[in-house]
């Protein structure tokens, strides 16, 4: 039987569960995994209001949490500043709500440094086809000033496929060729994560992801150093953070709609994902036993002593083990003296409690055979109370 079934079997009867869902459910933390499967003690994640997709007409709004580079009020162009080494103001110009390319007035940078991230920009190149291959409708967007996912205009227009629209420039080309017409506007999505190097040794590449029109066009490709124009890059470590580049490349390509979500620090740059560096792992496990005897210090009865054998599966504490060992032998000793005809009003407590030593027991956390633990084991059978295995 899965684990499934034996919940929705068992729910209904113990109605008088007031635990923390998910206690002594799913496999517990061991050294890699600070929290058990399944475990209610993870934070919720972040509530975010999700935006709306854009049209041709008219650009979507972003989540709640993004960070808007160029939203389309003209002085959004105070974000960014000329990539000269004066860093002067930007000779780009914010008409009709949308930022454009000013030809030979240089590339442009954002003021905001960032690294890992969700990035969404919209571009269109010029209705006016000029040009062929990397001389039309030519740009770029440069993540941390350095790898560039290539805009170009490649509708019916051919060109060498890792300088693409959307390739990885001088890295990869776009797995597909989903551009729209020039003069209509194109969507790139990009998941971007910066390498990770440790002692001078590259232990993540860093990787890009980038969907075109919402159709994926990177897949977790690896940025081998970033790329660039003839010469193959080597792996290099990134700075902390950096700036977004926009290029000019000689056509007023057109932009709207930037912005950017920062991502939270994966598992290789000591980031608390699923699975973590064993060490952090013992860290956090104490900060969770810990946080949960406190949340326990609040509770009274059954439920204050189940949640500081919660604690065990965490950390161990001679405190919250001591106070709990002697809360079930309590309870043993007062479910005994119950009168078998009214044992039935205590049925939701004594499953509870007994399921969590089981739990405990299986793990090793507990013994498997102690007077509190038979005790309750030996009304559980004389009642009959264990849900029948189908
Ligand atoms: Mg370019």
């Amino acid at each position: 039987m899965n684990r499934f079934a034996i919940t929705t079997l068992a729910l209904p009867l113990f109605t008088t569960a007031v635990l923390a869902d998910g206690a002594f459910y799913g496999d517990p933390p061991d050294k890699t995994h600070p929290w058990a499967v399944h475990d209610m003690n993870r934070p919720q994640p972040v509530r975010v209001e999700p935006g709306t997709f854009s049209s041709q007409d008219k650009p979507g709004a972003p989540p709640s949490d993004a960070v808007i580079l160029f939203g389309g009020k003209p002085e959004e162009i105070e974000k960014w500043i000329s990539d000269k080494p004066n860093g002067e103001a930007t000779k780009w110009v914010v008409k009709d709500s949308v930022l454009q390319c000013v030809p030979g007035s240089g590339y442009i940078r954002t003021k905001e440094e960032f690294a890992d991230c969700q990035l969404h920009i919209e571009w269109s190149a010029p209705s006016k086809v000029e040009g062929n291959s990397q001389g039309r409708g030519n740009s770029g967007v440069f993540l941390m000033g350095a790898v560039e996912v290539q805009v170009l205009d490649n509708y019916n227009n051919p060109s060498y496929p890792d300088g693409m629209a959307s390739s990885i420039y001088g890295i990869n080309p776009p797995m597909a060729n989903p551009l729209r017409a020039p003069g209509e506007w194109q969507t790139y999505d990009i998941i971007f994560r910066k390498s990770v190097f440790k002692d001078g040794q590259e232990i993540d590449p860093g990787y890009i992801t980038v969907f075109v029109n919402g159709v994926l066009t990177q897949d977790h490709t690896p940025l081998e150093g970033g790329g660039g124009h003839m010469r193959r890059s080597k792996p290099k470590a990134f700075p902390e953070k950096g700036p977004l580049k926009i290029q000019d490349h000689g056509n007023p390509v057109r932009f709207r709609n930037i912005w950017y979500r920062p991502l939270p620090k994966r598992f290789v740059d000591g980031g608390e994902s699923s699975r973590m560096s064993e060490e952090a792992t013992a860290a956090k496990r104490a900060e969770i036993a810990q946080g949960i005897r406190e949340d326990a210090a609040k509770l009274e009865g059954n439920t204050k002593m189940l949640r500081l054998f919660e604690s065990l599966c965490y950390a161990e504490n001679g405190g919250a083990r001591e106070l709990a060992t002697v809360a079930v032998n309590d309870f043993a000793v007062a479910m005994k003296a119950v009168p078998s005809g009214k044992l039935e009003s205590k049925k939701g407590e004594i499953m509870q409690v007994t399921k969590a030593l089981r739990y405990l027991a299986q793990w090793q956390l507990l013994p498997k055979d102690f007077t509190a633990k038979n005790d309750l084991e030996a009304i559980i059978k004389v009642q009959d109370w264990e849900p029948k295995k189908k």
